[in-house]
């Protein structure tokens, strides 16, 4: 059988299809979920019930990469905010664009 082109999501990002997992057979109401497209339909699957694809692994890693990032910025962001006082880091942090001279307009 040819290898399936699948998607993954959650379903707080939308949804896909019937959202009929083709394993169980039960609804796909939340968390993380995959699918295929075949030429009827969205073949989709909990993620629980594909555990043994890799690809879960690779973003749960990603995932708690970028946890951890965002964590070690809160850090600094609360530790900038004992540094100055709260509303001075707050006006600071609004002005952040014109420190990096960041246009975001631009794109
Ligand atoms: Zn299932």
């Amino acid at each position: 059988m040819a290898k399936k082109n699948y998607h993954y999501s959650n379903v707080s990002r939308g949804l896909t299809g019937g959202m009929i997992c083709a394993h169980c057979n039960k609804s796909i109401e939340d968390g993380d979920y995959r699918y295929y497209e075949n030429p009827k339909a969205y073949i989709t699957h909990h993620k629980s019930c594909c555990l043994g694809d890799p690809a879960w692994e690779e973003m749960d890693l990603d995932r708690a990469e970028k946890q951890r990032k965002w964590d070690g910025f809160v850090v600094d962001i609360k530790a900038l905010m004992q540094k100055h006082g709260r509303g001075t880091a707050s006006d600071l942090i609004m002005d952040i664009e014109s420190i990096f001279d960041i246009d975001y307009c631009k794109y």
